[in-house]
This record gives C-alpha cells, structure tokens and sequence, in this order.
C-alpha cells in the first residue's frame, strides 16, 4: 500500500525544507552517513521504522536535485508504514508519487517540447534527477489518453496505487 505524505497536499514549491519540517512534524530524524551500520550500502536513502529515521547518504550534495528527491522519496515510505526496501513494483510506484509531486507539468511540457522527449535533457531543463522524469514518463504513459486531460493531484494517485 502506498499513501501519499501530507506535504504533497502543501502549495508548491516544495523544497527540503518543506520535507525537514514534516519530518519534523511526524517524528523523524533523518541522520547523514556514509554507510550507517551498513545499513545504507548501494543506497542514497533509507528509512528505518524501528528508529524512525531517515538515512542518507552524506555523498548527496544538500543543494542537489537529488536530494530534494531521495528525501521525498523516503517520506512516502514513512507515510505508508512500510519498513526497509520494498519489492521493485512498490518501489516504482514510490517514485511515480514523488514525480508527481515535483514535476511542474507546464515547465515539463516546455522542456519536453524542447528536447523532444529526451529524458536527460528534460531533468536537466527541470533541474530534477533522471529518475524522476523516468518515473514521470511511466505514470504518463500508465495514464494519459489522447483528447482527455487528466487532472491528478498526488493525492489521487496515492488513492488509485493502494495495494498491499
Ligand atoms: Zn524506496
């Protein structure tokens, strides 16, 4: 099951501010390690239920893109009670809701426009990371349907991914 943390339903922006001050709100702390008791590894984040906190790897620089991300990412693992690494589809639908969330759809549509589809070129035009515009792009193609738009907010699609 998938649910959508309470920040998406925040006016945009969103920045790591938004996310510290809801992690604040929740209980969270989130801590900056290399490889935390070897928790980490391979990863740029995680969340621990049992301490409630949010590891990420120091290497990610605070300014980055990649940081905003991998933090929003982490807070829809909190939001949806879901400990450690889930299985690859939840996985992808945790990063469908984050690009949901950060992608502003009229500066999307620009870039794409732009770079004619081109995903490195559009997360770069987005200042987002590459996995975010190949998430979005999977949602896109999972819901768009020529001559309908389809309005959804996060809070939608959080509702339409409740699976356990
Ligand atoms: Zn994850």
């Amino acid at each position: 099951m998938i649910l959508t943390p309470s920040w998406m339903h925040q006016p945009r922006p969103y920045t790591v501010e938004t996310l510290r001050q809801w992690c604040t709100r929740e209980g969270v702390s989130i801590v900056y390690d290399s490889a935390p008791a070897g928790r980490v590894g391979r990863y740029w984040g995680s969340w621990e239920a049992e301490t409630a906190t949010i590891w990420l790897h120091d290497g990610l620089d605070v300014d980055s893109p990649a940081f905003l991300a991998t933090l929003a990412h982490e807070t829809v693992h909190v939001a949806s009670g879901h400990d450690g690494h889930q299985a690859p589809g939840i996985e992808a639908r945790v990063n469908e809701l984050v690009a949901v969330a950060l992608v502003d759809r009229e500066r999307y549509a620009f870039w794409e426009a732009e770079y004619g589809g081109h995903i490195g070129g559009i997360a770069d035009g987005l200042d987002l990371p590459y996995w975010v515009i190949a998430a979005f792009r999977g949602f896109l193609a999972r819901t768009y349907r020529p001559g309908c738009v389809v309005e959804s907010t996060p809070h939608q699609l959080g509702s339409l991914n409740q699976f356990t």
